[in-house]
């Protein structure tokens, strides 16, 4: 994950739920992509506040980091020198040809693409399999990254020797939360329409407030159709247990939006409320964090080194 600094209920629902669970059954590791970060902003100010930020959250949603080593990319030196061989194994107009790349193009309207941001899926490709990666849990728009992943690790096994498996993605059951702003919008903190994992309950009611409803529901008596409500989604997620009262009192009318978003903003609030405990812990002991990473970096240093060893070793650079 970039770090962008405090996360928000779409990474809660789209990634870290998922990564727990993972945690469970699989050998994790969880990347903090610094240098990915400046594929699309050169101000790196930001990006060690940001990159804390993002690990308390993470430790408060329940990775684990005895079991899941946790790791700036930028700590780990062979990132960069996998990244170099496996940018000679594809070509520039697959990379052109990637969707994803496409659609950041036209959604942060960059004009002109760099080398580096052309080259992201093939950092990515190193991420994943300097660590032998073979499943990868992703959102459905990084599935084509995924995919470039597998072309390389096939075309440098073809070419130097058997050394990488070729990764899978994972999909998470519940991938996408939308924003505040309507259903077809996604979470996200450029759009200013999140709800932080971190925000306190008054500010989730006063966030909750400013949902979008159904359009034709004006007065509290309109019947509504919550299937077309994002507020009811939300109540799909973490208010599970009253959907049924909610869907009949929306359609009916007994039920107003200022009410039933007061609800769903408790609920919420609620499900938060171990994770802003354990957040609150971190931040007053931020030597804990310090222990975590150096703990974290130095375990995926000796495993990323063993790959290096193995990939020099084919390539005959040893
Ligand atoms: S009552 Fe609730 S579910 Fe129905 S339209 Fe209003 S906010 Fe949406």
């Amino acid at each position: 994950m970039r770090p962008t600094g405090k996360l928000h209920l779409g990474h809660l629902v789209g990634a870290l739920e998922n990564w727990v669970a993972l945690q469970r059954d699989y050998h994790n590791y969880h990347l903090i992509a610094d240098y990915h970060a400046l594929t699309t902003n050169l101000d790196s100010s930001g990006i060690l506040k940001n990159s804390l930020d993002m690990i308390i959250d993470w430790l408060a949603a329940g990775i684990d980091p005895a079991e899941s080593p946790i790791f700036r990319q930028s700590q780990i030196k062979e990132h960069t020198e996998l990244h170099l061989i496996f940018s000679m194994l594809i070509t520039a107009a697959r990379l052109e040809r990637n969707p994803a790349v496409k659609d950041q193009v036209r959604d942060l309207h960059i004009e002109n693409v760099s080398y580096g941001h052309l080259g992201y899926p093939v950092l990515q490709a190193a991420d994943i399999l300097l660590y032998k990666g073979d499943l990868v849990p992703v959102g459905e728009d990084q599935v084509p990254h995924v995919e470039i992943s597998r072309e390389i690790a096939r075309r440098f096994n073809t070419q130097y020797g058997q050394v990488f498996p070729e990764p899978e993605p994972k999909l998470t059951k519940f991938a996408r939360l939308p924003g505040l702003d309507g259903m077809d919008k996604k979470m996200s903190k450029s759009a200013g329409n999140t709800i932080l994992l971190s925000d306190p309950p008054e500010t989730i009611q006063a966030k909750m407030r400013t949902a979008v409803t159904d359009p034709l529901k004006v007065r509290k008596n309109d019947p509504g159709r919550p299937d077309i409500c994002l507020v009811f989604m939300y109540h799909q997620k973490f208010n599970p247990a009253a959907v049924a009262d909610i869907r009949t009192g929306c359609m009916s009318g007994a039920l107003g939006c200022v009410e039933c978003k007061k609800r769903v903003a408790s609920a919420i609030a609620d499900h938060l409320a171990p994770f802003r405990e354990k957040r609150a812990h971190f931040e007053a002991h931020p030597g804990e964090i310090r222990d975590i990473l150096e703990d974290g970096e130095r375990r995926a240093r000796t495993r990323a080194q063993a790959t290096m060893s193995e990939v020099r070793k084919v390539m005959n650079l040893g």
